[in-house]
């Protein structure tokens, strides 16, 4: 059987950046070798991935403004991209996206003319269309140029096995039938691994969306209001979202530009330990950074890797005391970083795996547009957060009642009924993942789970086994000279990062024998 050269798992937007490092490579290098890559994507949609792609809502924004979200290298081009085809993409956006659109467009395309790149939070789906424009463009001058032949495979991959020096890949194609890729290279760049189930809610009339992002949003939108709409103007229409992350803002911007669907919800109701939603970002420009915490570690205060990061976290509440400053934060955590490096290896690895995933929750946040709307639902009293541990979802009647722990630990009911849950908590470890990849990957052995449950170990070459490479989220909790970073769901980061791998994928003496 044929043995591909590189194969990408997943086309989301960490393997889409990878594929233009390694066109980029071989029209420059223009070696004469022509290689064959295969993608292997579950969604029929190649290249964009969740965020940027269509399970997402056109009008779902970007956490961080503009020139925060595009690395540097790509800021000028994405930029002259976004100015050069205004009119069309206004003209769509208007189209498509409602209301919220309308209000986007009327507040930022003057910032877009002006190029306020700073204030600007821009509908995500505009980078999924730029970065597969780009591909494409690539992909042509490589097919023309005869460099590498690209196979798109629409599939899940469930299993990664080793077999006589390559590796075996197992497809499950859409009407269920099995097959197998051979591959000298594969990068698993399958995003985050799924979200937890959180309950298992089978009761009529009750909508529980495990997903949101599953099938789509728009999918789920459509599922809610038929069921809202079958029941009428009920007291227990009410939503009950686990979790507050940035996906629960979201839902909140969303809902305020559906009439149709907001005047069915009677209110909705967020649970969540930390009981709040991410902050705002404030851009104020403070002439000091005051770290008295970390001070009094700098001055001679005996410490270990916990005490330090409860440090950082009592700066960091300084730094959030008027909103997210963020170079408020940074200050906090390079001095953190600073001080963590006499602390050794195991001091680093806790750090990126537990402690400093601590501190990122501690400053999640979001733009002006998704702050202003959620307080909106809050003042009318259509939406509020609760702080407290979901415990479960009891069927009632034809609704559903939530049972959970107040911050105290107690155990309570919460006073009114939902007709639907959805879920926005976190994902589960791999080792326990209801992704049949990444199960099998790490209980097989292939790969091993990093300290944080959430990755895998890599080394600096960001291979987990020896050329089978992980790109994207999975990354993050490593700790080596390249790859050191506590969360990699960040464009800008895998930006940094997909020229590195490509080099690595494209060192031919490990592929050579294939010519
Ligand atoms: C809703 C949302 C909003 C976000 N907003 C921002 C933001 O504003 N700014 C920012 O910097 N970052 C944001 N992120 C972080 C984001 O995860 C990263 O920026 C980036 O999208 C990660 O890319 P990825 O390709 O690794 O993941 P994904 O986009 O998840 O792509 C992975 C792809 O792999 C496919 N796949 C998974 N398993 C398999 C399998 N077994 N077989 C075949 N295919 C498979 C999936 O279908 C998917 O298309 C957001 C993330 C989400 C989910």
């Amino acid at each position: 059987m044929e043995v591909v050269d590189i194969t990408l798992i997943g086309s989301g937007v960490a393997s889409t950046l990878t594929v233009i490092e390694i066109f980029r490579e071989l029209l420059n290098s223009l070696t004469g070798k022509k290689i064959t890559i295969a993608i292997i994507e579950k969604n029929h949609e190649f290249w964009k991935g969740i965020p940027y792609g269509s399970r997402s809502s056109v009008n779902a924004l970007t956490i961080t403004s503009v020139y925060d979200f595009i690395n540097e290298n790509e800021r000028r081009p994405f930029f002259e991209w976004l100015k050069k085809n205004k009119d069309e993409w206004a003209g769509w956006y208007r189209e498509q996206g409602g209301l919220t659109a309308a209000r986007w467009l009327d507040n930022n395309l003057p910032r877009i003319d002006n190029e306020e790149w700073e204030t600007v939070y821009v509908p995500r789906f505009f980078f999924g269309n730029y970065i597969r424009e780009k591909v494409l463009a690539l992909l042509k001058a490589m097919e023309e140029k005869q460099l590498a032949e690209v196979r798109l495979i629409h599939a899940e991959a469930t299993d990664i096995k080793q077999k006589e020096g390559v590796y075996e890949i197992v497809l499950e194609q859409p009407d269920l039938t099995t097959s197998v890729v051979r591959s000298r290279k594969v990068v698993i760049a399958a995003g985050s691994a799924p979200v937890r189930k959180m309950c298992d809610l089978t009761i009529d009339g009750v909508v529980y969306i495990n997903d949101i992002y599953e099938p789509s949003v728009n999918d789920n939108i459509k599922r809610l209001e038929a069921a809202f709409e079958q029941t009428g103007n009920e007291p227990n229409n009410n939503v009950l979202i686990i979790g507050s992350n940035a996906s629960s803002i979201e839902w909140l911007y969303l809902l305020e530009g559906l009439p149709s669907l907001r005047k069915l919800v009677n209110k909705t109701v967020i649970i969540s330990p930390s009981g709040s939603l991410p902050i705002h970002i404030s851009t104020e420009a403070l002439t000091e950074h005051p770290t008295p915490n970390i001070d009094r570690i700098k001055a001679g205060e005996k410490y270990t890797i916990k005490t330090l990061s409860d440090a950082a976290a009592a700066d960091i509440k300084l730094a959030l005391k008027d909103g997210a400053n963020m170079d408020y934060v940074a200050t906090v955590i390079g001095s953190t970083l600073a001080l963590m490096e006499p602390l050794g290896e195991q001091a680093k690895k806790e750090f990126y795996c537990i402690y400093g995933i601590k501190l990122r929750d501690m400053f999640r946040r979001s733009g002006p547009e998704y702050k202003s709307v959620a307080n909106l639902l809050m003042d009318a009293e259509e939406a509020t957060v609760l702080k407290g541990r979901f415990t479960n979802a009891e069927p009632s009647g034809n609704s559903t009642i939530l049972h959970y722990q107040d911050a105290a630990g107690q155990p309570q009911t919460y006073p009114l009924a939902f007709k639907a849950v959805i879920n926005c908590s976190g994902s589960d470890n791999l080792d326990h993942s209801s992704s049949r990849l990444l199960y099998n990957v790490v209980n097989n052995n292939l790969c091993k789970m990093n300290m944080s449950g959430k990755g895998i170990e890599v080394n600096d070459k960001f291979e987990a086994a020896p050329n089978l490479y992980v790109m994207g989220p999975l990354l993050a909790g490593n700790v080596n000279k390249l790859i050191h970073f506590w969360q990699l769901e960040n464009a800008s980061r895998l930006t940094y990062l997909a020229p590195f791998l490509a080099k690595e994928l494209l060192a031919f003496a490990a592929i050579e024998s294939v010519y």
